[in-house]
Order: structure tokens, then sequence, then C-alpha cells
């Protein structure tokens, strides 16, 4: 992709369409005809540094619920009527129209009052410089950049606004790790400083909005390494003393993935992998984990007290089975990642890549059909030929056949003997 002169709006105007379908280049055109719009925040700085656009968040100086509505009565929209936004998805694209505003805080780490504002204010309220730039799209095309934050892009510097920023809103201390990672951005020394200082602010926000901070970088392909730089700055154990982070869990964080597991339990699974089972529970206390994590996060802790019954190289697959289909695989998968045993690490890892997909080639009908009685015996005899398969004892069907035809016999055999030991109890 190349990279348009930062200095001239209308090739950047050019290119921030160029990438868009006709859909979406038709709604901007749209909106752009009925009042003055811009491009702002993500959009226009990934167009300046020449990457791929994501979502598009649009701004007015009308208000955006009624100037879309008006402008696309046609057209599916979400609406907050607190920040007076509207979105729509097109071309698997979210675009977001906002009104102005200005925000105040009244308390560190709550919601802002917000206001109606000029685009100028707008920009001000944002979180750092390289987002606080704005390209008009309606009329002749021109850049805002009231903060200096096309000089910050083109020197890849993540800067605050203002020296209280991250007190107002501490998510902000995620959001910046979150962006040196995604885009190799260093932040500025003097914003670390103040990000460092205001990490006591990180306990007033609420459960919900540090856990959607955690789930953003979880979800991100460069997460491992903004994760690396949290724990650096003492962000991780500013949410929970125990969360942490170190180079084997970000070998494992990696894209494309190593093991088929669910992406964010796993990434929950290993920021806690060093918890006891009162500290899982107190992890998710802090953060109202969403259901599979808050199982990954207590089956990590549990794994760590099991671990040592996978400390042997000759262990059996068919009982390495038995002990970790308990757990999620997300779970398995931090403990193959982090355990502090070698042969920990290769049999969790063995039971991940393959013994865990091992199954079977007989069905519970078959089963039935040779004479298993319906009932919890069939899932027994499924049991018993995947650990035979596991071990190696079955190679083939005809081979599990063997074992089903002896399992029959041994079930008939124990029913012939109870049968006889009720009739010698009768007093026959
Ligand atoms: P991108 O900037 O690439 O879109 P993103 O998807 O993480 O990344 P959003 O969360 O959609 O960004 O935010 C869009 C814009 O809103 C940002 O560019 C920023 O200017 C502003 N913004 C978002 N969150 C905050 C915040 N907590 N404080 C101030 N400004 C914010």
């Amino acid at each position: 992709m190349s990279v348009p002169p930062a200095d001239d709006p209308r090739a950047l105007r050019d290119a921030l369409l160029g990438q868009l379908a006709g859909g979406a280049r038709g709604v901007i055109a749209t909106l752009a005809a009925e009042a003055p719009l811009y491009a702002v925040g993500g959009a226009v700085r990934d167009v300046i540094l020449g990457r791929p656009v994501a979502d598009i968040d649009l701004v007015s100086e009308r208000d955006a619920i009624d100037l879309a509505q008006h402008a696309l009565p046609e057209t599916h929209l979400t609406t907050h009527t607190r920040f007076r936004t509207a979105s729509l998805r097109i071309d698997g694209r979210r675009i977001d129209l906002a009104t102005a505003r200005s925000e105040t805080y009244e308390r560190p780490a709550a919601l802002p009052r917000v206001a109606p504002a000029p685009i100028g204010d707008d920009l001000r309220r944002r979180d750092f410089a390289v987002n606080a730039v704005a390209l008009r799209l309606s009329g002749d095309a021109a850049l805002l950049d009231p903060i200096d934050g096309i000089a910050d892009i083109h020197a890849r510097r993540i800067r605050v606004l203002h020296d209280r920023s991250f007190i107002d809103d501490p998510t902000r201390i995620f959001r910046a790790h979150r962006y040196a990672a995604r885009l190799g951005f260093t932040i500025d020394p003097h914003t670390r400083e103040l990000l460092r200082q205001a990490l006591p602010h990180i306990a007033a926000l609420s459960a919900a909005r540090v856990r959607r901070e955690l789930e953003l970088v979880i979800a991100e392909m460069t997460g491992a390494a903004a994760l690396a730089s949290l724990h650096e700055d003492g962000v991780l154990a500013a949410v929970h003393p125990v969360l942490a982070w170190d180079a084997p869990r970000s070998a494992a964080l990696t894209v494309p993935p190593r093991w088929q597991v669910p992406w964010q339990p796993f990434g929950f699974a290993l920021l806690s992998a060093g918890s006891s089972a009162d500290e899982a529970e107190s992890i998710d206390a802090r953060l109202h984990l969403r259901r599979a994590d808050a199982e990954a996060v207590r089956g990590i802790a549990a794994l760590r007290q099991s671990a040592h019954m996978l400390a042997r190289r000759d262990a059996k697959p068919s009982g390495v089975v038995v002990l970790l289909d308990r757990y999620p695989p997300a779970s398995v998968a931090a403990l193959a990642a982090t355990a502090a045993d070698g042969v920990v690490r290769e049999i969790a890892h063995r039971y991940l890549a393959e013994w865990r997909h091992v199954k079977p080639q007989l069905s519970g009908r078959d089963l039935q059909e040779m004479g298993v009685p319906e009932g919890p015996r069939v899932q027994q005899g499924l049991q018993l030929i995947r650990a035979a398969r596991l071990d190696g004892w079955a190679r083939d069907r005809d081979d599990e056949r063997v074992l089903v035809a002896r399992f029959v016999k041994s079930i008939r055999d124990a029913g012939a003997m109870t049968g006889e030991l009720r009739l010698h109890s009768n007093g026959h």
C-alpha cells in the first residue's frame, strides 16, 4: 500500500475512500453532502501510515443521530442517545458517526459528562495525539491537527494530550500499550511516567471496563507484545497481583495459534497461570469474566495442583486423557506453555496435539448391536476402546470388536453371577 503525502489532504482523502467498497463510499458521500463531515482517529492515522483501514469513525458538528436518520432513511442504524452516536455496518465494515463533543470528568475513572462542541474540542478530548487528527471529507479536503498528532505519527510516538489524561480515564493505560504494540510505536517518556503514576487509579475502574480492555488486548495480533509491556509497567499487577506475563507466554500466544483452543479463554488462562484456586476466584471477582474465560482460569489453577501426576515420561496416554479431559483445553494449553517441568509441558502438548483427538471407530450404536445393554455401559465400553486405541492395544475396527465382545461377555458373566447370588439369597 502506497503512503500518500501527509501534507496533502486531498491525496489522503482519496487514499482513504479508495480503500472502501462502493457501498461504504456511497454512505460517506451521502452524509458528507448533508453536513460538514470528518474522518477522525484510527482511520486518518492509518491512512497516513499507509496501513489498511479497518473501521471508520466519522464526526459531524450536527447531531449524528438526526443526520444519519435524515440522510440514510433506509439504513439500519444502531444509536446511542447518551453519546449521540449512530453506527451501521456495510461491506463488512463498521462506520461510526458521532456528534462532535467535549467531555468533562467529574471523578477519576468515571464515565465523562458530554456536551456538543466544535470539532476542535472533540479532538482535544481524545486519548493520544496520533488519534487527534481529523480529515474533512465534505467540501474542500482539509486536515485538522491541533495537537501535532501528525508529527507523532511520523515519529511513531504515543503521547497523551494533557497530564491528567490517565487519571481521568485509566482505560487509556491499556490503550497506550495496545496501540504501541500494534503500530510498533514507542510510548513517549513523559507519557510513560504519567502512565506509571496513574496505576493506582486502575482500582477505581469497574470490572466490565478492565475486562473489556484485557479482552481487546488478547484479541490483537500483537497482543503478546502488549501484554509483555503491560506487565513490565506494572499494569497487570495493578489489575490483580497474580496476573503476569513472560517470554514463554508470549511464545504461546502467537498467531497462527499452536493449539486449536479458544483464544480468549487461553489468553486469560495464560495471564493467571501462576494462581492458586483461591486466587483464581479473586481474579474472577475483580474482572467478572465471561463464563468460558472463568472456567479456563479455574482450570489452570486446578491443573497446577495435579501437574505432578503428569511428570512421568512413561505416563500412559489413556491415564493422561482421563485426567486432562476434565479441564477446558484452554487451561491445558496454558499448562503446556507455562509448567516448570519439561515433562509436564511435553505430556500436555501431546494431549493437545494428538491424544484428545483420538476417538474409537465404533459408535455407541455399534456397541449396542454387539450386545452392550443401553445405559451407562455404552459410555464405559466406548471409554474402554478409546483407552485401548490410545495405549496401542487396538489399532483398527476389528481390534475394537474383539474388545467389545470381551466386554459383553464380562457383563453377561457378571449378570449371571449376580443372578445366581440372588437365587441363593432367596433361599432356593
Ligand atoms: P482504532 O483507533 O484503530 O480505531 P480502536 O478500534 O481501538 O483503534 P476505538 O476504540 O474504536 O479505536 O476508538 C476510536 C477513537 O475514539 C480513537 O481513535 C480515539 O480517538 C477515541 N477514543 C476511544 N477510546 C477513548 C478513550 N478512552 N479516551 C479518549 N479517546 C478515546
